[in-house]
Parts: C-alpha cells; sequence; structure tokens
C-alpha cells in the first residue's frame, strides 16, 4: 500500500508513536474490529493467501509496554507478546536506539562474506548466559524453525548417526523437517507431506493426562520405546521442548527431563533444549532448563532473543558445534546486522532491568489470580506454568474432558473486551498467557480480569 492509502492519513490523524510512553490503558471506542480493521481486513482478503490467519482481526498502528493500539484507536491489553516474541516490550527504548544507529552504519554485508563484532559479541553473550560452565560455540540463523533444522544437522554430523527423537505434543516449526518434528496435524502438517524421514514420536511427561506418573516412569516409558524402537545406535539427537509451548504449556513431572539427558548423555545421543518459547527471562530464569536442573548439549533459541527482530542460534558444546564442515552451517540473512543490535540490546534490557526478577514476579501475580478462580470454577483443569509462561486447561467439568468449544468462547469473549489471548494444545483447549515483562501489574490483573469474567459468562 502507498502511504497515501494509510488509513491514518486519510484520516488526517498522526498515527501514535509505540514504546512504553503509549497510554497504558484498556481502551475500546469501537467494536473488536472496528470499521478500519474490517476495511482492511477485506483488502487482506483480496490480496494474502487465505492460508494466513490472524488471532485478532484488528490491524496494529503502534504497540509498547503492555498494550497494542489499532487502527480505529483501540487501545488493547497485550496477554500473548507477538508469541512471546516482545518480552522486552515493543519497541524498547533500547532496542530502538541499538537499531536505529545500526542502520545509519550498514545493513547488511553477509556474516559469511564479510563479518562483523556484533555477531561475534551475540554468540558471547549466548555462550555466557545458556546453560552449563563447559566451552560454547553459537551459530545465528533467522527463524526458530530454521534454527531447529540446524541443530539437527550439526547433531547428526558429529554423532555420525540419524535417528532424530521428538515427543507427543511437540511443536518444532512449518518447514519441511520441523513439519516432522512437530506433533500436530491440524493446521501445522495436514496435506503437507511427504515429511522427512528418521524422525520418531514419544510419549512425554502431561501429568494432567497420563495419570500421574512420576518425571522417572515417563522417562522410563520414553526410554523404553526408543530403546526398543529405535536403538542409541541408529540416534543422532533427542529435542524436547523444557515446557511445551503451542502442545498446551505442558509442565513435565520432576525428574522426566533430567532422566532423559542423563540416558542421551550415557548412549552418544545429543540432547537439544528447543528453548524457542521458553527462552530469553520467559520463565523466570534466562532459560527454563536452568529450572528443572539440566544442560543440554545443544540449545535453540529465538522468539525472544531480539526485541521483535527476527534471529535465532543454536548454542552448544564447542565440539558438536564444531563438528560440520565449513561453510556447512550459514544463509544469506543469518544474524544480519539489524537483528544483532536488537539481541544485544534485548539481552542487556533481560540483564540490566531486571526481567528476569520481573518474569518471576508476573508469574506469582498471574498463578494467584488464575488458582482464584480455579477454586470457583472445575472447568479450569489446570493452571500450570513458570514465570510468565502461564496457562489454564480448560476440561469439562463432570468428565475431565478437554474442552475446546469454551476456550474458543473465551478467547473470543476477551479479544471483544479488548485483550488480545492466545489459545493452544493439542486439544485446542489450554488459554496461554505471555505478557510483555515490560506490563505493568495493574494492566496485567485488569486483562486476566477480563478472562476470568468471560470464562464466568461462556
Ligand atoms: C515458535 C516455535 C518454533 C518455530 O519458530 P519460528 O520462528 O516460528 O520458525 C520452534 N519451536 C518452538 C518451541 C516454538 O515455540
Amino acid at each position: 500500500m502507498t502511504l497515501i492509502d494509510s488509513p491514518a492519513i486519510v484520516q488526517g490523524t498522526t498515527p501514535p508513536v509505540g514504546g512504553p510512553s503509549l497510554p497504558q490503558e484498556r481502551r475500546l471506542v469501537t467494536a473488536i474490529p472496528g470499521p478500519k480493521s474490517i476495511e482492511l481486513g477485506a483488502r487482506k482478503a483480496q490480496a494474502v493467501s487465505a492460508s494466513v490467519g490472524s488471532t485478532i482481526p484488528v490491524f496494529t498502528v503502534a504497540a509498547g509496554g503492555g498494550v497494542l493500539v489499532d487502527v480505529d484507536g483501540n487501545s488493547l491489553i497485550d496477554l500473548g507478546s507477538g508469541i512471546a516474541v516482545t518480552g522486552v516490550g515493543n519497541s524498547a527504548p533500547r532496542v530502538v536506539a541499538a537499531v536505529a544507529a545500526q542502520l545509519e552504519q550498514f545493513t547488511h554485508t553477509c556474516f559469511t562474506v564479510a563479518p562483523y563484532d556484533s555477531y561475534v559479541e551475540v554468540a558471547e553473550a549466548l555462550n555466557r548466559l545458556t546453560p552449563g560452565s563447559h566451552s560454547k560455540r553459537s551459530a545465528l540463523f533467522n527463524s526458530g524453525a530454521e534454527a531447529v533444522e540446524n541443530a539437527v544437522k550439526i547433531a547428526r554430523h558429529y554423532t555420525g548417526k540419524q535417528g532424530v527423537v521428538v515427543f507427543d505434543h511437540a511443536y518444532h516449526g512449518r518447514t519441511n523437517l520441523t513439519m516432522a518434528l512437530t506433533a500436530k496435524n491440524q493446521p501445522y502438517k495436514n496435506g503437507f507431506g511427504p515429511f522427512a524421514p528418521e524422525v520418531y514420536r514419544v510419549p512425554t511427561s502431561y501429568p494432567l493426562r497420563d495419570g500421574g506418573l512420576s518425571g522417572a516412569e515417563a522417562a522410563k516409558r520414553s526410554i523404553s520405546q526408543i530403546e526398543k524402537q529405535i536403538g542409541a545406535g541408529n540416534l543422532a539427537a533427542v529435542m524436547i521442548e523444557p515446557i511445551q509451548g503451542e502442545g498446551g504449556f505442558i509442565v513435565p513431572a520432576d525428574g522426566f527431563l533430567e532422566a532423559i539427558v542423563d540416558w542421551c548423555g550415557a548412549n552418544d545421543v545429543v540432547f537439544i533444549a528447543d528453548e524457542v518459547q521458553t527462552g530469553f527471562a520467559r520463565t523466570g530464569t534466562m532459560f527454563a532448563s536452568e529450572q528443572f536442573g539440566i544442560v543440554p548439549d545443544l540449545v535453540v533459541t529465538a522468539k525472544g532473543i531480539a526485541g521483535g527482530l527476527p534471529l535465532s542460534a543454536v548454542t552448544g558444546r564447542s565440539e558438536i558445534m564444531d563438528a560440520p564442515q565449513i561453510g556447512g552451517l550459514g544463509g544469506t540473512y543469518g544474524g544480519n546486522p539489524l537483528a544483532c543490535a536488537a539481541a544485544l540490546a534485548t539481552i542487556e534490557s533481560y540483564e540490566e532491568d531486571g526481567l528476569v526478577a520481573r518474569a518471576a514476579e508476573i508469574g506469582e501475580l498471574m498463578r494467584g489470580i488464575l488458582e482464584t478462580a480455579q477454586a470457583a470454577d472445575p472447568r479450569i483443569g489446570e493452571v500450570r506454568g513458570l514465570g510468565a509462561m502461564m496457562a489454564i486447561e480448560l476440561v469439562d467439568a463432570a468428565s475431565g474432558e478437554p474442552d475446546a468449544a469454551l476456550t474458543g468462547r473465551v478467547v473470543a469473549a476477551a479479544h471483544a473486551a479488548g485483550v488480545i489471548l492466545l489459545s493452544c494444545g493439542t486439544y485446542g483447549n489450554v488459554i496461554r498467557f505471555l505478557p510483555p515483562l515490560a506490563i505493568s501489574d495493574e494492566l496485567l490483573a485488569e486483562g486476566l480480569q477480563v478472562v476470568v469474567d468471560a470464562l464466568a459468562a461462556a
């Protein structure tokens, strides 16, 4: 669209500047979506593939702190952070300044053509911050899926083996290899096969739905299946999200991850933690692995890494990361200088603005409100999560069966009331809360109350 067509300009108003100085309030001036969003939605339908969906059909003009402002002037509470990306907040001042400065210097050389120091500095930061004090190396990419694929490439090269084990309810992306790694058919895989070979799926630990197996018992079940059906001699890697994201914010029972890591260590199998959604302060530690007491061989990161700019990484043991041939890893845009500048500013913000502790605080606040709601409503089957990665699983009160229809009604009602809310889960019955860590307590509590009220009315 040309500048002159911009709805804000047609209306003769200047769009607000994003960032934390935006008024931190929920304010609806039209129905959701408003007339301008409806008009843009019609253009979207004519121009954009119908296969690219949107959770909430409002078009954004500015965002910051805990709010997103749409073209109609509605200010919505953001409980999704663009799927756990803008932990530091939208247009966070440190990020804006760093990217603006980099824009003036150079925008691209391709690191594999002519390198620059910010890429090295991001790698140093990742090596320092990821779990474990062993010698590490990193490589940078563009998306979570691309980094996941590279972690598998690296593990296969290092071990000389091909098999990859993933788990029920896993989500690792939408490219061909990562579709194979992802569990859920609709909408991620349906009609898109054939999928990459040598990918094997085993049960995970899902305390609400596996009869309350202990972590050790669930791990024994998974390991037995790996040994009987694949064999360690054929297995390059085991990959898991420490808390499963799209699959339903599933927190494994204590000891599950530790037992899997120990088995990998004893069997020359690379343990890969996909921390794309759990990483970067989100769970109340820099990485979720820390809270489970595990040290992965490779850690995959993306989403929260760069304040909204596209960047991802694989970080891990030097001997594994250095195994592939020179030129075996890379890409045109991976570790783009704008994204690296953003990442350095974002990481500085996590460390110096106290955002790790803030995520834990947000978790306590959310858990309190959600557990109070659960005590009054048996349709909340479980409140679970760590830090600012919290969820409720909605069930039929009598049978305990997943209630996706109820979940859909609650999400729709929250959207109509001006709260951006995401669902997830294999059974579509989990509401997940991923607020920006820059949100205020007041706004967060107000947003959660909208959801609790929507549930009561549904
Ligand atoms: C989002 C996500 C991915 C894929 O990341 P993209 O940037 O969308 O490719 C992979 N793993 C996990 C755990 C994710 O949440």
